[in-house]
């Protein structure tokens, strides 16, 4: 870890007036949840392609279940990790206004944080796309595939690929972009659309950003300010402590 870029982060942060945060797949991973690129992971069995479109929904929701009751329990089963937490602390000591999460996991939740869009919906709600009805995820629990009154197996509240982002978080998370002093990106290849123009929108309005990855991305030698590599479970608290130094918290 580098501790100069990671103190430099921190007085970045510290000395934002607005800061916000875009996170994906990988900030989970040390939560269990396997991203996109995990060698054996679930989507290694399940190509995103195949599995996470909207018509092949449509066409053979069963199959898609498959998959689907998969990702639920890994999501059941999982924890919030240091990552999680550090942003929720950033968060409540003033430092972080919003996460922008394409998680479906909830765990920036867990691990304390309050205001977070969720740009690609929520697993804890299960809606029928052919008659409308919805329904929470305890309700359906231990039915499977779960079936709506009407006959038809439900779909979670999850974005599928084909499928329009939530109206609120699309133009909260527009408005957030444009207007941010900071972006700290996390565990994101940034190469789903349209939750990639976050970091360019913001850029182009004068925002820092911070991003933190395993690997480079396309955005590394393009937008980014300050590339951290690394574990986002160990480099989130590192700067945490750097800032609570800092502000003497
Ligand atoms: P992605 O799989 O395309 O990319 C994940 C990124 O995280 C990669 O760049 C990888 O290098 C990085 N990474 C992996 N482990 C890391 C770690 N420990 N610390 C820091 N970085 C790490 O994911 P994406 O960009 O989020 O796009 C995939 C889409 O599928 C999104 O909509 C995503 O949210 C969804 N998805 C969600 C979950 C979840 O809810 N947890 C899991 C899988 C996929
Ligand atoms: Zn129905």
């Amino acid at each position: 870890m580098d501790n100069e870029l990671i103190t430099k982060s921190a007085q970045y942060i510290v000395s934002s007036k607005n800061s916000i945060a875009l996170t994906g797949a990988g900030i989970s991973v040390e939560s269990g949840i396997p991203d996109f690129r995990s060698k054996d992971g679930l989507w290694s069995r399940y190509a995103p392609e195949e599995y996470a479109t909207i018509s092949a929904f449509r066409e053979n929701p069963e199959k898609i279940w498959k998959m689907l009751k998969e990702m639920e329990e890994l999501v059941l089963g999982a924890e919030p990790n240091p990552a999680h937490i550090g942003l929720g602390e950033l968060e409540k000591m003033g430092y972080l206004n919003y996460i922008i999460t394409q998680n479906i996991d909830n765990l920036h939740q867990a691990g304390g944080a309050q205001n977070v869009i969720e740009y690609h919906g929520n697993s804890s709600t299960l809606s029928c796309i052919w008659c409308g009805n919805r329904y929470p995820v305890e309700e359906k629990g231990g039915e499977y595939p779960p079936k709506c009154g009407c006959g038809k197996i439900l779909k979670p509240d999850v974005v599928f690929f084909g499928e329009p982002i939530p109206p609120y978080a699309l133009t909260k998370s527009f408005q957030l972009a444009a207007s941010t002093e900071l972006l700290l990106i996390i565990g994101t290849s940034a190469v789903v659309s349209p939750a990639n123009t976050i970091p360019s929108i913001a850029k182009q309005n004068g925002a820092k950003i911070i991003e933190i990855n395993m690997e480079e991305t396309h955005l590394t030698s393009t937008i980014t300010d300050i590339f951290l590599k690394g574990k986002a479970g160990e480099i989130v608290p590192a700067i945490v402590s750097e800032v609570k130094r800092i502000a003497g918290k």
